[in-house]
């Protein structure tokens, strides 16, 4: 079995990934020198101890007492230099893992919804979490290790071959035993750890997607089988895990035993030369230390390849990620608007997102401002994808969308982001104090604006009401509000973002009619200085609207006010009277 040598792209990765090293340069330097000291200590130790022997047999006290002297001030140098050494390393271990995570979020965060679509948030985590990890060791651990292993190569096999060349060959001999245990061994152990990764990505998969689904896996009793499938992706984490550590622990131990056999060739010809007047006792002891040490750094040398070959999988993760190699990001223009109006127009929009598969068909409107303008249609008809290419997670196949007659494809993010805001049916409510979710989306808001856009959203006398009031902490994802306080909340912090356009996604689909009658004034109320568009299908819900913009199966099948569909148009008057009935 052959460890497959790197390629091109393996260097390239590998090369690449040494950029975390460079900022700790000198961080490296420091525990690269503390690791010289320790290798020059490991050679004087066996010299010092061979020479405290020889002492003892010719009776030298004051010899044995310098040699003591000397003992305990290497004692002293190696401890230090190994607790700065190993401090050291594992600042840089954690730091590099600190900068892989960073700059791992900083890059999903821009990434296209496109490639949200695509990817398992399972992965993700598991590549944040694991994948940053098994780099930052190898980038620290490893490459230091395999520096000091090299160098100690040489030197020790320099001084072997001085002392005496005929061990040296028997040492060099035995070599490739260890190696070739190590080298049947490597294949697999690549293998399993390539298995280890695919697992631990299913098992936060499913970690994830049950602690946001708690709710539905309650609802359909489905507990005892999610806690199933959770015991078998643990117990496969597990099992691969132990089974990973088991070949490593058994070839690194097969690969010693041979290196055993190594020092009891050594020592019984060494023993048979010293016996014979051809080797100095002195020479015999430190001998057999420094093969030892030999033997096991030639073997360290041999798994780099396969080392850096186990990471080659990780790197790949971690820098498609960072790199965007496969995912899509977020492109923006670099137009930016200081105030607009709120005006947005589709012009002869086509929209699909698999090929082939079309969504919208030459859809073109007007979204005028300062208005209320709803968008109907029977679910699938594509309403929330509308939704969707206005705030520009996704952009049109053809066609295009302008806000204040500019192409949204030529706005700056800013433009974009600060001035549409969206509240879904579920609006997304961090596990903080109400405060703090109306502050995300305005850090510097004062108390006033902050009541001021409650009062707009009409939620202001709910929160007074409460005894804590805007300290008052809302649980997870708001469980501790009912769907309608947390929309008006969300419509809040829309407000307080100053957005001038607000986006209302079925909003009030699930509301029962008072908390409907609550968001509907406040839509109201804040339509005289926003433009709003609102997706739903309850028509009863949307009469108010100043526009309706009827979309079926993708296409534009009439529009205007409700009194004027109601009459003419024979989608809208379907839409009605299925509703009605
Ligand atoms: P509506 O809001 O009118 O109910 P949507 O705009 O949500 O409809 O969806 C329109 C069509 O697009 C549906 O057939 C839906 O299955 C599909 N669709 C929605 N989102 C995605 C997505 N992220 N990937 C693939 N297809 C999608």
């Amino acid at each position: 079995m052959i460890i497959n040598p790197f390629n091109k792209n393996d260097i390239k990765l590998i090369i690449h990934s040494f950029r975390y090293l460079t900022f700790y340069k000198l961080k490296f330097v420091i525990t690269f020198i503390c690791m010289i000291i320790g290798i020059v200590f490991g050679l004087i130790q066996p010299i010092i101890w061979a020479k405290l022997l020889k002492s003892l047999f010719s009776k030298d006290f004051s010899q044995i007492v310098s040699l003591v002297i000397y003992i305990s001030i290497i004692f002293i140098v190696s401890a230090t230099t190994t607790l700065v050494q190993n401090y050291l390393i594992a600042f840089i271990n954690n730091n590099i893992i600190y900068d892989i995570k960073k700059d791992m979020y900083a890059s999903a965060l821009n990434l296209s919804m496109k490639a949200f679509d695509e990817m398992n948030v399972g992965d993700f985590i598991s590549r944040i979490h694991n994948d940053s990890a098994t780099i930052a060791n190898v980038l620290t651990n490893q490459i230091l290790t395999s520096i000091v292993d090299i160098l100690k190569v040489i030197t020790i096999g320099i001084a072997l071959l001085f002392i005496s060349p005929l061990l040296s060959l028997v040492v060099i001999l035995c070599f490739p035993i260890s190696y070739l245990i190590f080298v049947h061994y490597g294949e697999s152990l690549k293998e399993k750890n390539s298995q280890l990764v695919e697992s631990n990505d299913k098992y936060f998969n499913e970690l994830h997607q049950s602690l946001v689904g708690i709710r539905e896996i309650n609802s359909l009793n489905v507990k005892p089988k999610k806690i199933r499938l959770f015991s078998i992706l643990s117990e496969d984490v597990r099992n691969k895990t132990i089974s990973l550590g088991f070949i490593n622990t058994l070839s690194q131990i097969l690969a010693q035993s041979a290196n055993v056999l190594s020092q009891i060739l050594v020592t019984l010809i060494g023993a048979f030369m010293v016996i014979n007047s051809n080797l100095s006792m002195v020479y015999f002891i430190t001998f057999t230390s420094y093969s030892t040490q030999f033997s096991s750094s030639l073997l360290n040398i041999t798994k780099i390849n396969s080392n850096f070959q186990q990471i080659l999988k990780s790197l790949e993760r971690v820098f498609d990620l960072i790199d965007n190699l496969s995912y899509s990001k977020q492109k923006f223009g670099t137009k930016h608007l200081n105030n607009i109006n709120g005006t947005i127009c589709f012009k002869n929009v086509y929209f699909e997102y698999k090929k082939n598969s079309p969504i919208l068909n030459d859809v073109s409107f007007n979204i005028p401002v300062h208005k209320v303008t709803a968008i109907v249609g029977t679910s699938g008809a594509g309403k929330s994808t509308i939704l969707s290419l206005i705030l520009k997670f996704y952009s049109p196949s053809k066609g295009c969308i302008e806000l204040d007659d500019v192409n949204i494809n030529d706005l700056d993010e800013q433009t974009l982001r600060s001035n549409i805001s969206i509240v879904h049916q579920e609006p997304y409510l961090f596990n903080s104090s109400i405060k703090e979710n109306l502050l995300i989306a305005n850090p510097t808001a004062t108390n006033k604006e902050i009541e001021d856009a409650c009062s707009k959203a009409y939620i202001y006398d709910f929160i007074e009401s409460l005894p804590e009031k805007y300290d008052t902490l809302i649980g997870e994802n708001g469980v501790n509000l009912s769907g309608g306080q947390k929309q008006r909340l969300a419509i809040a912090r829309a407000l307080l973002k100053r957005s001038k356009i607000i986006l209302f996604d079925e909003a009030t689909a699930s509301l029962d009619n008072q908390s409907q009658e609550y968001v509907n004034k406040s839509i109201k109320f804040i339509s005289s200085h926003c433009t709003i568009v609102i997706v739903a299908h309850r028509l009863s819900s949307l009469m108010f609207a100043d526009k309706i913009i009827i979309i079926n199966k993708g296409k534009v099948v009439g529009q205007g006010p409700h009194d004027k569909l109601i009459n003419e148009n024979i989608t809208y008057k379907n839409l009605y009277n299925i509703e009605a009935s």
